[in-house]
């Protein structure tokens, strides 16, 4: 059997950490079955989807290297739908409803106040043809319910394990609305259906819609996928992301300077039984994706270990793939300059200002104080910087300005650099060259 999943993001805003980690979901553990893997877009709801947003959502995808097999629209399916719904209608298990939403409203309080749970009393299901005309005659669309059995459906969840919704506690689904248009309940079935998906792979807020579906599923189909619902994205203080998935989408990670691997890896990894570790491909983060390895307590995403664990990816990358990163940002060529700094950033696009600091001009900002003691260091820098300088340069000042630690290193990082912490001195200064370091040890700022 071939695997095939898909990703079925809506075109109403760009990814973000939570619905691309339901997209690696699907994407590794394809990728481990040498399965396929299929990008749906959800635009059946015309009025908020936007073309834009669908190509920043492939954009995004790509950029994580995340490619699909095939790619269709939902909107472009409608006359699909429809014929199903048809044959739902001829089996008695789609049916019209006439309440207006303030009815339905009215009804559901009513529910609540007589301590009874809010599900729907099936009035549609009463109705005679002669009241149903009569509605219509008064200018009423009807809305359409799906037929639940009322039974309890049973599936086995890759991450939850045995699962149980019982469909007595549930509404029917509305799978289309009074002005003809599909909810999501439907298509997505019917999609699921048509392109043969082995597996469902998605959050688990869907697990009640899941008992919902597998009984649609079982109207129109005699298979029925294999689930997996994966626990929520939380931030580190547990609380949902919902009002800061804006800051977290792929286009401000990306323009933050963020790896697509180091995001990739994170969103694997956390809430997981992996440690949380950069990975060089994406291939490597698929031999290690297993269901069984994730938890059922939320993942809590954590920007500060985003970072870090950027910070690390660069750190432990290839300089021939650092290399061509660089020259995006205009720093040609330079493997020094790579390992004097790679300690000391966590986003790639700081190597900017370091480079800058390095082979721009920079003045430093030191304590008035400090003044003769710079000067004096300036008379005593060798014109040839070498390895040694540093330690045998420092050795000479301290003696000869007794001076120790802070007081000796921190005027001198201050002068050359303009800042108060970085690279490794010893090796910054040979990159600096004695001149540009005499000059700024003489013009600074005080
Ligand atoms: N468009 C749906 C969503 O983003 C897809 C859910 C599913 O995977 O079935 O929630």
């Amino acid at each position: 059997m071939t695997v095939i999943c898909r990703f079925a993001p809506s075109p109403t805003g760009r990814l973000h950490v939570g619905n691309v980690r339901t997209a690696l979901m699907n994407w590794l553990f394809v990728r481990e079955k040498r399965g396929k893997f299929i990008l749906r877009i959800d635009d059946t709801d015309i009025v908020r989807s936007t073309d834009a947003y669908e190509l920043g959502i492939k954009e995004d995808l790509n950029w994580l290297g995340m490619g699909w097999d095939y790619t269709f629209n939902q909107s472009k399916r409608f006359s699909r739908y429809k014929a199903l719904a048809e044959n739902l209608k001829k089996d008695g298990l789609l049916y019209p409803c006439y309440e207006t939403s303030e009815e339905l409203d009215r009804q559901r309080k009513l529910q609540r106040v007589q301590g009874k749970p809010p599900v729907y009393n099936r009035a549609g299901l009463e109705l005679t043809n002669a009241q149903k005309l009569a509605f219509e005659n008064a200018g009423r669309k009807p809305h359409w319910r799906f037929k639940l059995s009322g039974e309890t459906v049973n599936w086995n969840d890759m991450v939850r394990g045995n699962q149980s919704v019982d469909t007595s506690s549930l509404s029917d689904p509305v799978l289309i609305r009074g002005d003809g248009t599909f909810l999501y309940t439907l298509p997505s079935v019917v999609d699921d259906i048509d392109e043969n998906i082995t597996h469902v792979i998605r959050g688990e807020d869907h697990v009640t819609n899941s008992g919902a579906q597998i009984e649609v599923f079982k109207a129109l189909s005699d298979r029925i996928p294999i689930f997996a619902h994966t626990p929520l994205l939380v931030g580190k203080d547990g609380k949902g992301l919902s009002k800061r998935l804006g800051s977290l989408s792929m286009e401000q990670l990306k323009s933050q300077g963020l790896e697509p691997l180091a995001i990739c890896s994170l969103l694997s990894k956390i809430g997981t039984s992996d440690s949380i570790e950069p990975r060089f491909s994406m291939s490597v983060l698929s031999s290690e994706f297993s269901f069984s390895k994730i938890g059922r307590a939320p993942a809590r995403f954590d920007d500060t270990e985003l970072e870090m664990l950027n910070g690390k990816f660069l750190t432990d990358l290839p300089y021939e793939n650092i290399k061509p990163k660089l020259l995006e940002l205009g720093i040609t060529d330079s493997k020094d300059f790579w390992e004097l700094i790679r300690n000391n950033i966590l986003k790639i696009n700081e190597a900017v200002l370091w480079y800058d600091i390095i082979f721009k001009e920079v003045q430093g900002q030191i304590n008035a104080s400090d003044k003769d003691f710079c000067f004096g260091a300036a008379e005593m820098l060798p014109s040839d910087i070498t390895d040694n300088t540093w330690l045998e340069w420092t050795n000479e000042l301290k003696v000869k300005y007794n001076r120790k630690g802070r007081d000796l290193f921190m005027p001198l990082r201050q002068a050359l650099t303009g800042l108060n912490k970085g690279p490794e001195m010893a090796k910054l200064i040979i990159l600096l060259g004695s001149d540009k370091a005499k000059a700024r040890l003489k013009n600074f700022s005080a």
